[in-house]
């Protein structure tokens, strides 16, 4: 992959530049009808949703990096979520619900490995189990495309998991894990085969909305070109935020991101000590799911994410951990499983959270805004994508869809 910065038609993929330039423009030495910024896998499921519905229309997806997904999208739990924890009316329930849904039948239809292995959430206190209760009697009320429900275990299967303390354990079987890596390459994939253009490499650095013209330019670094576009969606993840403040000014203070680090722990010996995914119940204020247990397709074992709220969103060394902290993860994972040991916890990875509430603010829904309403008419903020992002992706990129093409339907 070459990388041109001053021209851009030559970081190009898929369909050739020339006949994709869909508009003249007299500013900018190239113009998309469609321009998305950010290839993580919710800017890869957008544009490829963009592509897919609207074949005569241009559509270019920018990423800085060399390649996509290398932030967030590769730094997470891979689990298929099945949106329990949210209020019913949020986004974060909605989309999680409906992306869960789509995923499974994208990821059959692509050949994405998966496994829809269910989830235990556990309690190990009546107040917990109380809180189980409360849990499920929500969920009950939310539409499912699938009627699924939780249920409580009989306390025979909750043998199957003899490691696992209990006394109620909720069985979510819609949950599941997924390839992150494989979904985005067929995503990307699905892009390139629709006449979808990428480019690598490609850092924006600048926005400006010409009124006259009702479209964006956007400035790219080490570049003296701009790219002119009819629509914008900005799904950059971690910097979500600057790129909004680069259009808005001031930036609504309810767009402004935390950082929130995640570390993971591996076991020495990746000791089987369970084969399903096991969730102790939430944190009160929903920083995080709590230190769970999860397993990927290859049937390793890994617990976390911890919750750090840090201040650089390129921190993810997990060296900075303390000894205090790291007793705290094991006590964490000592409640809910037998035969973990302090010693065989080794430190695994990190990822970020882009999180909208900090350490002790409350909820806060995704946003997932069309503009118009401040002055930027088909310019759409995707902000607070955090977990679950990767489920929800492809509900999220009908929603940017609706949001671009037939509002009225929303
Ligand atoms: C610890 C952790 C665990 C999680 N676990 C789960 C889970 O199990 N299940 C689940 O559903 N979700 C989970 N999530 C959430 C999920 O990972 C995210 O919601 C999802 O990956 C967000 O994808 P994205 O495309 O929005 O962001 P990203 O993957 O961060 O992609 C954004 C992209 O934008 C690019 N970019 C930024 N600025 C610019 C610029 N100026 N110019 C060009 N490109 C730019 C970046 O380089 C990046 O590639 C988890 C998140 C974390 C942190």
């Amino acid at each position: 992959m070459q990388q041109h910065p001053s021209c851009i038609p030559r970081i190009l993929h898929g369909r050739s530049a020339s006949s994709s330039a869909s508009s003249s423009s007299s500013s900018s030495e190239f113009a998309v009808d469609h321009l998305v910024i950010g290839g993580g896998v919710v800017g890869l499921a957008v544009a490829a949703r963009l592509a897919e519905s609207h074949p005569n229309a241009s559509t270019l997806l920018l990423e800085r990096h060399p390649q996509f997904g290398m932030e967030t999208s590769s730094r997470n739990s891979e689990v298929i979520h099945a949106g329990i924890y949210y209020p019913n009316d949020s986004l974060k329930t909605k989309l999680c619900v409906q992306g869960n849904h789509l995923l499974y039948r994208y990821c059959k239809s692509k050949n994405v490995p998966f496994s829809r292995i269910g989830k235990w959430i556990v309690a190990v206190s009546a107040d917990e189990a109380d809180y189980l209760s409360t849990l499920q009697q929500k969920f009950d009320k939310i539409k499912h495309p699938e009627q699924e429900q939780l249920r409580f275990l009989s306390a025979s299967e909750r043998e199957l998991e003899p490691n696992v303390k209990s006394t109620e354990v909720l069985l979510s079987s819609s949950t599941g894990i997924i390839d992150s890596h494989a979904l985005m390459g067929a995503l990307e994939s699905d892009f390139l085969s629709t006449g979808g253009m990428v480019a690598y490499r490609s850092n924006v650095v600048g926005i400006e909305y010409s009124r006259s013209s009702a479209s964006y330019r956007i400035q790219l670094e080490g570049s003296d070109e701009a790219i002119e576009a009819r629509c914008v969606v900005n799904a950059a993840g971690l910097s979500s935020d600057r790129i909004a403040g680069l259009l808005l000014d001031p930036l609504p203070p309810d767009y402004t991101l935390h950082y929130c680090k995640g570390r993971y722990f591996c076991l020495r010996g990746n000791q089987p000590l369970v084969s399903r995914l096991i969730y102790p119940v939430p944190e009160k204020n929903l920083v995080g799911l709590g230190v769970h247990c999860t397993l990927d397709l290859a049937g390793k074992l890994k617990f976390g994410p911890d919750t750090k709220y840090v201040t650089d969103a390129a921190n993810l060394s997990v060296d900075d951990i303390t000894e205090d902290e790291l007793d705290q993860a094991c006590r964490a994972i000592q409640r809910y499983l037998r035969g973990i040991r302090r010693e065989d916890l080794c430190m695994d990875y990190a990822g970020m959270r882009p999180k909208l509430s900090g350490p002790s603010g409350s909820f806060r829904d995704f946003v997932v805004a069309e503009e118009s309403g401040r002055g930027f008419p088909g310019f759409v903020n995707l902000i607070g994508i955090e977990s679950p992002g990767l489920t929800s992706s492809l509900a999220i990129a009908d929603r940017v869809e609706a949001l671009l093409h037939h509002p009225a339907t929303l």
